[in-house]
């Protein structure tokens, strides 16, 4: 490939080699649609730059010379010219869009020569200078890393001293100064002399493009969002001819949307401002107007700018996010590149396209990142409690959800505080990209400036995470850590509720309610459930659990926790009796409560899941978990000792005893599952007891229930039989007792490694295998699940030691073997068994398409993950 293309002659598809931008600016320039004359250095060019130890190949440098000569011929202006010089913008872009994550630079080609001449041509000293400035500013910040601030102090001092408060007002003499001001702020800053020939701002330039790829920010960006090389290797550089929207009253800047990317409708969705520049739009300094007012205010270039994103959207097949600048009546498109939209709009517009037919249902599909979709099903503020709580602010509603959280105003406390547990919402003025860290560990958030293609706006839609933007009223003081609006002030750490979906910020924590399907989305479920392969089953333990599974399109339950129903308030003293009995009668006689308070619980889940099987696992954490820790025991006792209440000592004591004789170092590893079925074997009688009599009773009701027991923690055909005994036996006599055939499958978890590497003889007795995929990662590894993350996990992935968090993605070599394994041993013997996971994996779209390639019949998840989940499933079916 060569180094360097023009816009023309380079081959659009190749957006691995073009970059994003560059991609789209050649296929734009090919559609003849008014691109500015520039060309574009491949990636390639980026990764010589690295392997040859951070320095331009030789060759580059002409071959960039001659697309400049180029850009002359067709602009008509002269590189380095003091009459009418050719300004350019340098810009990054990779494979993958990363919005906001490495600079550009503006006006490239300004010198103190230049610049006077491009006064003359413009007529216009005052634009001329202020152009050179912002030149200076940006140039001083990408390539020698000056901080903004220095800058900012300048700008504000000469506003000072000429008495105006708006940049626009400074006159030449001011500029000038500010000018001077802001070389020797980048002189102190490097120790050399600012470079002044537009040929040697041009190499800096372009080097300093190449080093943003390998800067913290994008390789932060690219870790968070999963950009690994096969999908962006390097960054490509773009230089295009500058056009000016800061022109005057007929120019103009603007970003849209072809489609609305909040709801998804069809309509130019956006923003622009009169005379200014891009980058004033993309950084929300300034809120800019909407972009029907352009009709009124540009006609002519509202109607190009409409035919444009007509014309691309049926080229390109997906709506388009447009940057558009208007330099004195005349439109130029400066970029175009898929739009990022929220879920509901990936939702709306895929339905709609569909039946646009713009694309198939396939495709309809897989463009929408299964993912994203947690978006939709986000809760939402409960309408009949908003009353009761005070409303702070309105704001632009930037991307849906609720979410309540305190206030932190700084981005580090906020990632320190989000990283340990605290629900956070990030508020701040503005947000800039080195601010995304943040967003991750916060559950919303809130700026007071910017429009709808600001930063934050951007970056939360693509991360599903609510967030509010250019909110005028509310008046931030970073020096105190306050914010202020009608009249209330809020202190870093108040608690306030945002709602991106409507704009709005709440005092206190307003209740919020489960999300509802829309009927596009509906119809997207339907056409994945066509599409799919595999089952998508749910991990429920209540019934409202598997009515909201159902509603989601769940069929089934592939994992019903036992133990969680024990969790109640109305039974956990009881089970906690049960842990404290004496001898086996007492244990019995409360068993048999709680087994009664079993068989109602699986009755009303099994009539929710009507239809469908319900796979009821048995007891499976250690004892202990029930009881109180033994130092919130001594504390307690302690306590009590104080207030001098005998009785309530000694019980206290006892529980004590019990719950240090139950402890153990590992318990993870410890008296667990199935053993503990097999030491405390009235437990396991009591619940499969249970599942036993449920169905007799819906039975009779011609309730169609299909329980299946599974037995956790098994390594050992044994121990399985051991356990199949138990169940034989209450079965036969539940059949004779009640003179019906009761058909409950009994299986298997496979969630020991013992349990898949003898999944052959596991399979003589198990009539169905469910991998714990949890305990089998964490076994497999070695490491401990509870403890991983907070400790060496994150450090291994940085370091590169693990691609991802194997609790969160399968692990396809190592665990995804062990399913193999299991599968076909199991379907050795039994060729139709039914495997499926039911670990947390069960939710994931990387796992799910796992699941599907080794044929598993289903994957359980939780309700809400469960539309996730089905398109997921989809996508891994087409
Ligand atoms: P990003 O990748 O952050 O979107 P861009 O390279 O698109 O960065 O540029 C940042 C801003 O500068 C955008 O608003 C863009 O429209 C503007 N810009 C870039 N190149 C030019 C140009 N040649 N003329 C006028 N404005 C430009
Ligand atoms: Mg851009
Ligand atoms: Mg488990």
């Amino acid at each position: 490939n060569k180094p360097v293309y023009a816009f023309e002659e380079a081959d659009s598809k190749k957006r691995m080699l073009l970059g994003g931008k560059g991609a789209g600016l050649s296929e734009m320039t090919r559609l003849k649609l008014p691109v500015p004359p520039g060309f574009t250095i491949t990636t390639e060019v980026c990764n010589k730059y690295y392997e040859n130890n951070r320095k331009l190949p030789k060759y580059v440098m002409p071959a960039v010379m001659k697309n400049i000569a180029k850009m002359e011929k067709k602009t008509g202006k002269k590189w380095n010219s003091t009459k009418n010089p050719l300004l350019v913008s340098v810009r990054s872009g990779a494979a993958i869009s990363m919005p906001g994550m490495m600079d550009t630079i503006l006006n490239l080609g300004l010198n103190e020569k230049t610049v006077e001449g491009f006064a003359e041509q413009t007529k216009n000293p005052r634009f001329s200078w202020d152009s050179y400035r912002r030149f200076i500013q940006l140039f001083g910040k990408v390539v020698f890393g000056v901080n903004d601030e220095k800058f900012d102090h300048v700008l504000d001092a000469a506003k000072a001293k000429q008495g105006v408060s708006d940049d626009s007002k400074l006159n030449v003499e001011s500029l000038k100064t500010i000018v001077s001001e802001y070389k020797k702020i980048c002189e102190e800053h490097t120790k050399r002399k600012f470079p002044d020939t537009p040929d040697e701002q041009l190499v800096l330039s372009i080097e300093a493009v190449f080093k943003s790829w390998m800067g913290e920010r994008a390789i932060v960006y690219r870790e968070k969002n999963n950009i690994t090389k096969d999908i962006a290797n390097g960054t490509a550089v773009n230089v295009v001819t500058m056009v000016f929207g800061n022109m005057g009253d007929d120019s103009a800047t603007g970003v849209v949307f072809t489609r609305n990317g909040h709801n998804g409708k069809k309509e130019i969705e956006g923003e622009y401002l009169i005379n200014a520049q891009g980058e004033d739009v993309v950084a929300g300094v300034r809120t800019g107007k909407s972009i029907e007012l352009l009709k009124k205010d540009m006609p002519k270039s509202h109607k190009e700018l409409s035919n444009a994103c007509t014309k691309l959207e049926k080229h390109f097949r997906e709506p388009q996010d447009i940057e558009f600048t208007i330099e004195q009546g005349k439109f130029y498109l400066l970029q175009t590149r898929t739009a990022k939209m929220s879920a509901a709009a990936l939702v709306k517009t895929s339905v709609d396209m569909v039946k646009e037919k713009l694309i198939t249902k396939d495709k309809a599909l897989t463009r929408i990142p299964a993912q994203q979709l947690e978006a939709l099903l986000h809760r939402t503020m409960d309408e009949s409690k908003i009353k009761n709580h005070k409303q702070l602010a309105k704001g632009i509603a930037a991307s849906p959800g609720a979410a309540s959280g305190i206030v932190e105003f700084d981005v580090k406390r906020a990632i320190e505080l989000g990283d340990t547990g605290s629900k956070v919402i990030l508020v701040r003025k503005e947000t800039k990209p080195e601010d995304v860290p943040a967003f991750f560990s916060s559950e919303g958030i809130l700026t007071s400036l910017g429009g709808k293609s600001s930063h934050a706006a951007i970056v939360s839609r693509g991360m599903g995470k609510p967030c509010i933007v250019g909110c005028p009223e509310l008046k931030i003081d970073y020096d105190n850590n306050t914010c202020t609006a009608n009249g209330v002030t809020i202190k870093r750490g108040d608690t306030i509720t945002i709602d991106g979906s409507a704009g709005t910020v709440f005092i206190g924590e307003v209740p919020t309610v489960e999300p509802k399907v829309t009927k596009d989305f509906e119809q997207i479920l339907d056409w994945a459930q066509k599409a799919k392969k595999i089952g998508i089953r749910a991990n429920a333990d209540t019934p409202e659990g598997a009515k909201l599974a159902r509603i989601f399109g769940g069929q089934g339950i592939g994992l019903c926790r036992t133990e969680r129903m024990f969790n109640g308030s109305d039974r956990i003293n009881l089970f906690v009796e049960m842990i404290m009995a004496e001898n086996i009668e007492e244990r019995s006689k409360i068993l048999q409560k709680l087994g009664q308070l079993q068989k109602s619980d699986f009755i009303e889940i099994l009539k929710a899941m009507e239809g469908y099987e319900v796979t009821i696992r048995l007891l499976d954490p250690p004892l202990h978990e029930f009881l109180p820790n033994p130092e919130e025991l001594v504390e307690k006792i302690q306590k009590l000792e104080s207030s001098g209440n005998t009785s309530e000592i000694n019980q206290a004591k006892v529980v004590l005893k019990r719950a240090r004789e139950l402890a153990e170092i590992n318990p993870m590893m410890g008296h667990r599952g199935v053993r503990v079925g097999i030491t405390y074997p009235e437990i396991y009688e009591m619940q499969i007891r249970a599942v036993f009599d449920a169905l007799v009773e819906l039975t009779k009701k011609k309730v169609k229930a299909h329980p299946q027991i599974m037995i956790p923690q098994i390594s050992s055909i044994a121990e399985l039989n051991h356990i199949k005994k138990i169940y034989d036996s209450i079965k036969k006599e539940t059949e004779s007792k009640h003179k019906m055939k009761l058909k409950i499958n009994f299986g298997t978890m496979i969630e020991v490694v013992r349990a898949a590497l003898t999944a052959n003889e596991l399979a003589t007795t198990a009539e169905f295998f469910s991998f714990g995929t949890n305990d089998l990662t964490q076994g497999t590894f070695s490491f401990s699940r509870e403890d991983v993350e907070g400790k060496f996990l994150p450090e291994y992935m940085e370091k590169e030691l693990l691609e991802r968090n194997p609790f969160q993605s399968i692990d396809v070599n190592g665990v995804g073997s062990l399913i193999k394994i299991g599968v076909a041993a199991g379907r050795a013997l039994r060729p139709n068994m039914e495997v499926g996971i039911c670990g947390e994996h069960g939710g994931d779209p990387s796992s799910i398409k796992f699941c599907h390639s080794v044929g598993l019949s289903y994957v359980s998840a939780s309700p809400h993950r469960i539309p996730i989940a089905i398109v997921a499933a989809a996508q891994a079916a087409i």
